[in-house]
């Protein structure tokens, strides 16, 4: 006697227009598809699809009967797509899974196609049950590419199988013991694509309620971008085997091979790229948000943003200062100096300092005939004053000491000739 509790959560994201995605949860059905295609065709395919699933399904409500439900909803949107124009190409991914009974024997089948996901999670341990049916996801596997280079690689969003795109599907398979307290997550990749193994792992283990488990999920892989639509299914087994850890939990349902792990993959299909061109293609949005992404995993979106303001407050704060400090030695010093023979007084440093030449500021209309000739080496050479004022009043007094009459006492009267006679030192 098995006993299941789920929820689920769709969010369309926060940079696609329509929800392509599309949840199902009954008491012993569960599924995710993620449709594609241009138009409405992405929506009628993942409609379609679980549809179709549903409809086989309960007709044939065993582990087979789900392989078999796969089939007839390849066919189902296959066919429509043939019938119609603006419909042609579309396609959807299709990860299920279904409480069923073999022999008197709960087990759980599970499907998958494409690169939507389903995962087991047990004793705080996750692990990805299906295997991405992606370029990207194939070059891995054939080593071109590492796991992590794979999540942001450009090809990643390209199916090498998907549902619905031409007459025939191979269908990934595996038969499940369920065990007690084991919990399954099927999901889109806009949720894998946002969140990354240990964040799934973060909400699975403390939210307990499935459906609030899918609502967290979703939310999280929203607010972490949201490029994508984003679909989660947490299923609960609640009443179920105990964990014996002597057998297997999950097999293959089809022959292939059993790993040590317990899990299982069919493991020999060489899939090529389906030649669908309009099928999640990456466009440059998306790689954008990818790499701004990875920087943001890098160092932390929080810790940058602070740092960044605080940089450019201190560099601004800093030129300001350097720019007003040379402003100011500048524009608060004067020298006289001469142009064409008339003294003029000059706004800013002999010869100029950094971005600054000497602005001319007054013609004094005093020449180089006016002042004595002992000063104007000096002169010529600039004389350098603090204020334009003290500047004006150096101009004055240079003129003056060339007129001495109209300044100067003569030299007749302050110059009398018996006090210096008078004044000789006597010695006694
Ligand atoms: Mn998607």
């Amino acid at each position: 006697m098995t006993v299941l509790r789920s929820g689920s959560a769709s969010d369309v994201g926060l940079v696609r227009s329509t929800n392509q995605d599309l949840a199902l949860e009954t008491s012993s059905l569960f599924a995710v598809a993620d449709g594609m295609g241009g138009h409405a065709g992405g929506e009628v395919a993942s409609r379609l699809a679980i549809d179709a699933l549903t409809a086989a399904f309960g007709r044939q409500p065993t582990g087979v009967g789900l392989a078999d439900a796969v089939t007839s909803a390849n066919a189902v949107v296959w066919a429509h797509s043939q019938e119609n124009a603006d419909l042609r190409g579309m396609g959807t991914t299709l990860t299920a899974v279904a409480l069923v009974d073999e022999g008197g024997h709960d087990v759980l089948a599970l499907v998958n196609v494409g690169d939507s996901r389903s995962y087991r999670f047990h004793d705080g341990e996750l692990t990805q049950i299906t295997k991405d049916h992606s370029l990207a996801e194939e070059m891995v596997l054939s080593g071109e590419l590492t796991p992590a280079e794979a999540a942001f690689h450009p090809h990643r969003h390209i199916l090498t199988r998907a549902l619905g795109v031409s007459p025939d599907v191979d269908v990934d398979v595996w038969r499940i013991r369920p065990i007690r307290g084991e919990r399954f997550l099927l999901c889109s990749d806009g949720l894998t694509n946002e969140l990354g193994n240990n964040q799934l792992i973060e909400v699975l283990s403390t939210v307990a309620d499935p459906q609030a488990a899918a609502d967290l999920l979703v939310r999280a892989a929203r607010t972490h971008g949201g490029s994508d639509n984003i679909t989660a299914v947490v299923i609960d087994v609640i009443v179920g085997d105990e964990d014996t850890g002597s057998v297997p939990a999950v097999a293959t349902m089809s022959p292939a091979f059993v790993d040590p792990t317990g899990l299982a993959s069919d493991g020999v299909s060489t899939p090529q790229p389906l030649a669908v061109p309009e099928i999640n293609i990456p466009n440059r949005r998306d790689r954008r948000r990818a790499k701004r992404r990875e920087r943001r995993r890098d160092r932390g979106r929080r810790l940058i943003t602070f740092r960044t303001l605080l940089f450019m407050v201190l560099f601004v704060a800093i030129v300001g200062a350097g720019y007003y400090s040379v402003r100011w030695y500048n524009t608060n010093s004067y020298y006289v100096g001469v142009n064409h023979n008339e003294l003029v007084i000059y706004q800013g440093r002999i010869g100029g300092f950094l971005w600054y030449k000497p602005v001319e500021v007054q013609r004094t209309g005093v020449t180089t005939a006016d002042v004595l000739a002992t000063y104007l080496p000096e002169i010529e050479a600039g004389v350098p004053e603090s204020t334009l004022a003290k500047a004006q009043n150096y101009v004055t007094n240079v003129r003056k000491t060339a007129n001495p009459t109209t300044v100067l006492p003569t030299p007749n009267t302050t110059a009398p000739t018996t006090t210096t006679t008078t004044t000789v030192p006597g010695t006694p």
